[in-house]
């Protein structure tokens, strides 16, 4: 049997128990439970935060997850991707004060920024030779220059509604991500002959939503 971590409740669990229907699964879903049995398909489905599932992943504890991109690579485990799901598209972005100065990234040089992302916005920074200091909260982000805890900020971005709401323009796109899933590297051929039959079920599932 198969284990697929899913996100227990956020922007992605709906269109992973979506995707995992239209594919054909039958499972009773009760929103307090911690997991699920299919009843047509040999999967267990577990809910979890967002932020454990590649973890989970890596050590065996799932075989599969559904998670973001740029959960996944903050991790620190992005060869566990096995395929992009095409939902939950957003992007990271560096965003400074409207009335700001800005003119490029290296005027970043020595600026504080609130992130929740500091291995992805360290990566983009030290490619560019940027050296910043970076202020790492799980939360909140777009209020930190407000607060006066930092004067930059990089932070998930999908409208830029909540930038505008807080004073705030985004000046440069770090990452862009979405939905992917992942697999252990060390599966049974059994449970890879099982991650096929699904792959083909959600290809098959995207082809025709197209
Ligand atoms: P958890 O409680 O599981 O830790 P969370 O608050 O960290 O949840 P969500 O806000 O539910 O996470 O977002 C989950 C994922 O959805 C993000 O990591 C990102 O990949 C994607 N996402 C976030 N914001 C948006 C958005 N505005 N539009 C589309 N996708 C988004
Ligand atoms: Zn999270």
């Amino acid at each position: 049997m198969l284990r697929l971590a899913i996100q227990k409740s956020g922007r992605l669990s709906e269109d992973s128990l979506n995707l995992i229907r239209e594919c054909g699964i039958s499972f009773l879903s009760a929103s307090y439970k911690l997991k699920t049995e299919a009843t047509n398909f040999p999967l267990e489905i577990l809910y979890l935060r967002d932020d454990d599932i590649p973890g989970y992943v890596q050590d065996g504890v799932a075989d599969l997850g559904i998670v973001g991109q740029n959960v996944l690579v903050e991790a620190g485990f992005p060869a566990l991707e096995v395929e992009g799901l095409g939902f939950s598209k957003c992007r990271l972005s560096l965003a400074v004060p409207r009335a700001a100065a800005y003119d490029s990234v290296q005027d970043l040089q020595g600026v504080n920024i609130a992130t929740s992302y500091p291995q992805i916005l360290g990566a983009y920074l030290m490619e560019r030779g940027v050296k910043a200091n970076l202020h790492t909260i799980s939360g909140s982000v777009e209020i930190a220059p407000s607060i006066g805890l930092a004067e930059a900020i990089c932070d998930i971005v999908s409208s830029g509604s909540t930038l505008l709401g807080n004073g705030l323009r985004e000046v440069e796109t770090v990452f862009r991500s979405e939905a992917v899933l992942i697999a252990n590297q060390n599966l049974s051929a059994e449970k890879k002959e099982l991650l096929e039959q699904l792959q083909f079920r959600m290809q098959a599932v995207r082809r025709a939503r197209r």
